[in-house]
C-alpha cells in the first residue's frame, strides 16, 4: 500500500485503539450505521464467543493457520493479545481502499504502531471517562475475580500510556456523543484529503 495510491483513490485509513472496557467495540458498531463506513474483519486464533459469527465479527483460525498467513504476508498487522493471536486481512483492506472506503481498525495500540508505520493513517484513542469508571465497567460485567479485575486493570493503564501516539483522543463518556465525535474527526480527514 503506497501513500500515493491511497491518496490518488480518496480511501481513507482509520485506526480506531482503546483500553478494554473503553467501549470500542460498540463504538466502532455506531459508526457503520450510516453505511459510509467499513470495519475490517480480523483474524483470531481466539474461540468464538456463543454470539459470534466467522468472517463477521472474526474470522477464526487455528494457530497453524494464522502462522501461515502471516508468512505469506497476508497479515497488515498483527499481535497476540492475553494468549491469542490477532491480525488484519490486508487484501481486504487494500481493496476497500482503491475503491475509496473508509477502512476502520479496531485493532489493539501494538497493531495501531505497526499500521501507523506502514501506511497513511488517521488514529483516535478512546479513552474512559476515569480509571475509577473504568473499574466500575469491569465490576459491572460481573464475571470478573479480584485477581482477573486487577489484571485488566493494569493492561489498561499500559494500553493508555500510548494514548499520546495517536492523532487524536476522545473521552467515552457518552456513546451518542462519543459517536459523533469521532464520525466529525473522520469526515473532516477526508474532506481534508478531497481538499488536498
Ligand atoms: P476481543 O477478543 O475482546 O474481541 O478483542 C481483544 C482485543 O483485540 C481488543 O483490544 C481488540 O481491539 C483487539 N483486536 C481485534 N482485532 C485485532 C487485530 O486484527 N489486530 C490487533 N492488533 N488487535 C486486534
Amino acid at each position: 500500500m503506497s501513500a500515493a495510491g491511497a491518496k490518488s483513490t480518496r480511501g481513507l485509513l482509520v485506526v480506531i485503539s482503546g483500553p478494554g472496557g473503553v467501549g470500542k467495540g460498540t463504538v466502532c458498531k455506531e459508526l457503520l450505521r450510516d453505511g459510509d463506513m467499513t470495519l475490517s474483519v480480523s483474524v483470531t486464533t481466539r474461540r468464538p464467543r456463543s454470539d459470534e459469527k466467522e468472517g463477521e465479527h472474526y474470522f477464526f483460525r487455528s494457530r497453524e493457520e494464522f502462522a501461515r498467513m502471516q508468512a505469506a504476508g497476508l497479515l497488515l498487522e498483527a499481535a497476540e493479545i492475553a494468549g491469542n493471536l490477532y491480525g488484519t486481512p490486508r487484501a481486504e483492506v487494500e481493496k476497500l481502499l482503491a475503491a475509496g472506503a473508509v477502512v476502520i481498525l479496531e485493532i489493539d495500540v501494538r497493531g495501531g504502531r505497526q499500521v501507523r508505520a506502514l501506511a497513511p493513517c488517521l488514529s483516535v484513542f478512546l479513552l474512559p471517562p476515569s480509571t475509577e469508571e473504568l473499574e466500575a465497567r469491569f465490576r459491572g460485567r460481573g464475571t470478573d475475580d479480584e485477581r482477573t479485575l486487577a489484571e485488566r486493570m493494569a493492561l489498561a493503564a499500559e494500553e493508555m500510556k500510548a494514548a499520546a501516539e495517536y492523532d487524536f483522543t476522545v473521552v467515552n463518556d457518552d456513546l451518542a456523543r462519543t459517536v459523533a465525535e469521532v464520525r466529525r474527526i473522520i469526515l473532516a480527514a477526508r474532506q481534508k484529503e478531497e481538499e488536498s
